[in-house]
């Protein structure tokens, strides 16, 4: 069935679980009370009953239901793109791809996995879900998944994007979607920060805390998370699937995949397909996963067990985290707020194979500038951290005078994110 004409139509019909290929599988996550290994009846008082068997899936390959196909055909495949101009620019050996994900609904990746998580709660009957967001695309791409699966979405809002990011509100109230400052005074999660100072600045980790408490005491509200799960990053595996076969048709194999870590969802969408041919031994590609200095789980936290939110209220997962009371300042990219970093993606670190990179804030909007200036895209702030990579990857090929090929994931467009821009002393006489 084809629901939209595209020249080539490589959308996916399974998502990619790397689970299947690991040689050892990660420590698994523990109840936050027993300290036992997870059991997945444990999850049902927080997450849809169907979501809970797609975190547990073992198969390689898991089908996307049709209907998910159907809401994807929308803005899917995205485009694949070789960055003439910028290579031009860096005048540089390098041949640098990027995999467009801001052509979605909402601007970003989050919305492949906002489907998908809503398609398995509509049919498990859920009524509403709850969620966090911090700079807005995760919550947006839920309220509109939501909206088109018959789903009321309750999402709270990191306080500091709320005020940095009003667009991003008006868009989630448009789709349907309630939106809470966080933290709010409605939860106790919430208090115990807003009693302390009601300007707090908020966190992931705190907006998290008060969905899950929600979840857990309103009866028909399971809750929905944007990043970091298993399942999470890989519904996000479309975009690396299809980045393959539109490579090859070009005639193509990089050798240097990057993308931006927040939770590590759309790193691990782009690279676990491809970080496959390095498990079976097939090629030697090096993945680069890149963070914020002001905000560095991966390249200077510790590997151990500790809580996805900041109350202590989730399951533990064994992680490079900074700390669950770690509460980032307010950087321009939201999205990379997070104090820890996905199971998954913390294990293939741990392994070697995924390089962690901290990049500063300022080099990052310079390169920004340089992406849009050449390629004519607005990068979200995100996204803009795996192009400063992709940017110092090439110029090292050219110091090296060698040939290369670099992919690197475009998370998102920045249109909601001028502000962020222009406080960087962009658009004005720059
Ligand atoms: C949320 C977001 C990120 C960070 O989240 P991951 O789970 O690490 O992908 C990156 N880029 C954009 C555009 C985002 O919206």
């Amino acid at each position: 069935m084809r629901y939209a004409s595209r020249k080539e139509d490589f959308l996916p019909r399974s998502f990619y679980n790397i689970k299947a290929d690991l040689p050892a599988p990660p420590k698994p996550p523990l109840h936050p009370g027993t300290k036992e290994p997870l059991k997945p009846e444990d999850l049902e008082a927080i997450f849809p009953k169907s979501f809970i068997r797609q975190e547990g899936v073992t198969d390689r390959e898991v089908p996307i239901p049709e209907p998910v196909l159907e809401a994807y055909s929308v803005f899917r495949p995205t485009p694949l793109i070789e960055a003439t101009a910028l290579r031009k620019a860096l005048d540089t050996p390098a041949r640098i791809f990027y995999k467009y994900e801001g052509v979605g609904p909402v601007g970003s990746h989050k919305t492949n996995t906002a489907i998908m998580q809503a398609y398995l709660a509509a049919q498990d009957g859920v009524k509403t879900l709850a969620t966090e967001t911090g700079a807005g695309q995760w919550g947006s791409a839920l309220a509109y998944a939501g909206s088109r699966f018959g789903i009321e979405t309750r999402i709270f809002m990191v306080r500091s994007s709320f005020r940095q990011k009003p667009g991003r509100r008006v868009i989630m109230e448009m789709f349907g979607g309630t939106v809470l400052e966080s933290p709010s005074p409605t939860t106790e999660a919430g208090r115990k920060f807003y009693d302390q100072d009601h300007e707090h600045p908020g966190s992931l980790g705190i907006a998290i805390s008060e969905a899950v408490e929600v979840t857990l005491k309103t009866p028909g509200v399971k809750y929905a998370l944007g990043s970091v799960l298993d399942s999470v990053l890989m519904h996000q595996t479309v975009i690396g699937l299809e980045a393959e076969k539109q490579m090859e048709e070009m005639g193509v194999v990089p050798d240097t995949i990057i993308g931006c870590v927040g939770g590590g969802s759309n790193f691990a969408g782009l690279a676990f397909p491809f970080i496959r041919h390095n498990l079976r031994g097939e090629r030697k590609a090096r993945f680069i996963a890149v963070e914020p200095e002001a905000c560095p789980s991966l390249t200077r936290g510790a590997l151990r067990y500790d809580f996805g939110d900041s109350v202590g209220m989730t399951p533990l997962l064994y992680m490079y985290t900074l700390g669950m009371d770690f509460v980032p300042p307010p950087l321009h990219a939201g999205g990379l707020r997070y104090h820890g970093m996905a199971p998954l993606v913390s294990h293939l670190a741990a392994m070697g194979i995924v390089e962690p990179r901290a990049v500063d804030e300022k080099t990052v909007f310079d390169r920004a500038v340089l992406f849009m200036k050449t390629e004519g895209i607005l990068p979200a702030p995100e996204s803009s951290h795996a192009i400063s990579v992709a940017v110092d990857e090439a110029l090292a090929a050219k110091k090296e005078g060698r040939e290369r090929t670099i992919l690197f994931n475009l998370s998102g467009h920045g249109f909601l994110d001028i502000s962020a821009y222009a406080r960087n002393g962009h658009g004005g006489k720059a």
